[in-house]
């Protein structure tokens, strides 16, 4: 038998033409997108102003499917971090973030990820898989549910498990259905999306008609630096990701973020926060330093706050805005790229793991 077909993953149009074949209305189809999308109701038997028999149709011929609450932790700070189920088992995490000042969901784009940065925990798991745009836009939905935030406005950074534009299609496609006005109705202007910088999808991202806020992960200022903590680098130099980012159509009073994670001695001294200086000359550009949050098997020290703030200091002084990102969930592993979960493909993600079950 044929499995049933998911409607958490289809358009309005795609619900339309869905109801229509089971020849029913297609208005009904904008009244289940509510259900699912802005109030997170997932049996047909719950959607109450559908006919009673639709209901029952509904349930014999499709199915929605939501990402499951697999473990749920609160860290001291409020910061809660869901590990999350998806149909085949696998599991991603996301997380909650409150009061930035205001609430932000940190949502995963990939079981894992490929680009193998060397700071970075998923890094170590390599990509299971993609997720699918009805798995991006669902862990809004749960994280939504489970902060009482349904209906409220929040923002959402793609910064959790995975790079979003690897999995280009399937995030384009989740903020599309994030901003239907049948769902959630989220501005792309709440969306906030961080890459290593893949030059041909920066390039496609550019033109598309959504625009989420653009956030490039440069972590270094010589290409050298710059291919041994970030591997892809080596195919998207950093030259060539600036030379996007110089022409990227940034909205009117927005900035283009650059995210630079603080590794002790390595990346870190006067000459590169000059050096940095130097390359966002011309781009409209604000920096995020993260201080190294540390994990086991991960090759590198977090710096002393002095040293962090006379770096951030030689950028202001030059007049770049930079924000030092306070790291938040620390104590629950939900922090900047700690996100991993068991299922990992490679050998040094289950010695990870066992370094962390220790
Ligand atoms: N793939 C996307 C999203 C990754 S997570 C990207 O690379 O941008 C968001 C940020 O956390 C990235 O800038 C990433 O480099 C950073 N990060 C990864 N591991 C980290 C760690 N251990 N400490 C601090 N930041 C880290």
């Amino acid at each position: 038998m044929e499995p049933l077909t998911n409607l958490a993953e289809c358009t309005p149009d795609e619900l339309e033409a869905a109801v229509a074949a089971i020849g029913a209305p297609r208005f009904h189809a904008r009244q289940i997108y509510r259900w699912i999308h802005r109030r997170g109701v997932d049996r047909f038997e719950d959607m109450t102003d559908l006919p009673r028999d639709l209901r029952a149709e509904l349930g014999a011929r499709f199915r929605v499917e939501t990402p499951r609450i697999a473990a749920d932790a609160t860290s001291s700070d409020g910061t809660r971090k869901l590990a999350l189920a998806l149909a085949d088992g696998r599991q991603i995490e996301a997380v909650f973030i409150p009061d930035t000042p205001s609430m932000t969901f940190c949502i995963s784009t990939q079981v894992g990820c490929a680009m193998a940065c060397d700071f970075c925990l998923t890094g170590k798991m390599g990509l299971v898989r993609n997720l699918t745009a009805g798995e991006i836009v669902g862990q809004v939905r749960v994280l939504a549910k489970a902060t009482g935030l349904l209906g409220e406005p929040f923002n959402i950074v793609l910064m959790g498990m995975g790079e979003p534009l690897h999995n280009y299609d399937a995030t384009m496609q989740a903020i599309r259905m994030l901003h239907e006005p049948d769902g959630l109705a989220l501005s792309p202007k709440r969306i906030t999306l961080s890459t290593v910088g893949i030059v041909p999808a920066l390039e496609r991202l550019a033109a598309e008609p959504l625009m989420p806020n653009l956030a490039v992960s440069l972590h270094a200022t010589t290409e050298e630096m710059r291919t041994r903590l970030v591997p892809p680098n080596k195919r998207y130099s950093l030259h060539d990701i600036l030379d996007v980012c110089r022409r990227f159509p940034v909205r009117h009073r927005s900035r283009i973020t650059f995210e630079y994670v603080m590794l002790d001695g390595v990346n870190d001294t006067p000459e590169d926060a000059k050096r940095l200086v130097t390359l966002l000359d011309g781009i409209k550009a604000k920096v995020n330093l993260i201080p190294l949050n540390p994990a086991p098997g991960i090759p590198y020290e977090r710096p002393s706050d002095d040293r962090v703030d006379r770096f951030a200091g030689i950028l202001a002084d030059r007049g770049l805005t930079v924000m030092v990102r306070k790291s938040r969930g620390r104590d629950i592993r939900a922090a900047c790229g700690q996100l991993i979960v068991e299922g990992g493909t490679k050998k040094s993600a289950a010695q990870v793991m066992a370094n962390l079950i220790r």
